[in-house]
């Protein structure tokens, strides 16, 4: 009964931002535990590089354009889903961008819009868009990617347009799950510590950055893809069936401190 808990067979998933990094890893988790998965990435090229690196290890995926700052897009897909396979079960809004190390004070106009426009607005059209049609359906379980920025104030890089988005995405995924509890769609949200991704990639160009980082994590260590991807699909299984409206932290201890 438990291992079935965990099972996906069927399910249709769709993974924004799926072509690689964390999204890659989700794609994978999913569609090995039997959902079919659709990589929706803005740029095609890496969603297709995603499919590639998926298919050989044997998992069948199909890749989607999507700009997630865009909602006429966003609309568009899901009804495109929706009309192909009939329901969409699955959303994993996981798009986002970190631009991190400018100073709040110097923080441009076109900055600030940019990150919040996708890791905020790109959340909300997602979830809004999919959710509808799982409403609709009576079930679905959504999984929005947040981050533990949204809960401490990372350093020595600054980043507070990073931060604050994030904090809204914790805080979206609980309004959202409370207004759609009783009528089968559940939201969670997974809040990562820093995961060796290209997103983090500028740590080897700062000296003595990551020795903050690992000074600041009681594991002393970065997480690796497959390690959100693990936690993002339980909250996406029936075996998280009683959640919804949390925030999972998976910080190796990180916001211990
Ligand atoms: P990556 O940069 O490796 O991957 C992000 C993917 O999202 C890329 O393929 C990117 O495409 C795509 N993307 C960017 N903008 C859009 C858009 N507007 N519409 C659709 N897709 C888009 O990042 P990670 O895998 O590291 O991050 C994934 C998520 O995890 C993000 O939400 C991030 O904030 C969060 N996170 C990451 C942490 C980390 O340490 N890595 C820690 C905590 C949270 P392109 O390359 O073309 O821009």
């Amino acid at each position: 009964m438990y291992a079935e808990k965990m099972r996906l067979d069927g399910r249709i998933a769709v993974v924004t931002g799926g072509g690689r990094g964390i999204g890659l890893a989700i794609c994978e988790a999913l569609a090995e535990h039997g959902a079919e998965v659709i990589i929706a990435d803005i740029d095609p090229e890496i969603g297709a590089r995603g499919q590639a690196a998926l298919a050989e290890k044997g998992y069948r995926t199909s890749v989607h354009p999507l700009d997630v700052t865009k909602p006429a897009e966003v609309e568009a897909l899901a009804a495109e889903l929706v009309a192909r396979h009939g329901r969409v079960d699955i959303l994993v809004a996981n798009a986002g961008i970190a631009r991190s190390g400018v100073a709040a004070e110097d923080t441009e106009d076109e900055r600030w819009l940019n990150v919040n426009d996708v890791n905020y607005n790109g959340v909300f059209w997602c979830n809004r868009a999919f959710g509808r049609h799982m409403l609709k359906a009576g079930r679905g379980a959504i999984v929005n990617i947040g981050s533990m920025s949204g809960i401490i104030s990372n350093r020595p890089q600054k980043q507070t347009y990073y931060n604050a988005a994030k904090a809204a995405v914790h805080q979206l995924t609980s309004s959202l799950a409370a207004e759609w509890a009783d009528r089968g769609v559940r939201v969670n949200a997974v809040a990562p510590t820093y995961i060796e991704t290209e997103m983090t990639s500028y740590r080897h160009d700062n000296d003595g950055m990551i020795d903050v980082w690992l000074r600041d994590t009681p594991m002393h260590r970065m997480g690796k893809p497959d390690e959100i991807a693990s936690v993002v699909h339980f909250l996406a299984s029936d075996a998280s069936s009683l959640m919804t409206g949390t925030t999972v932290v998976a910080d190796a201890g990180f916001t211990c401190w």
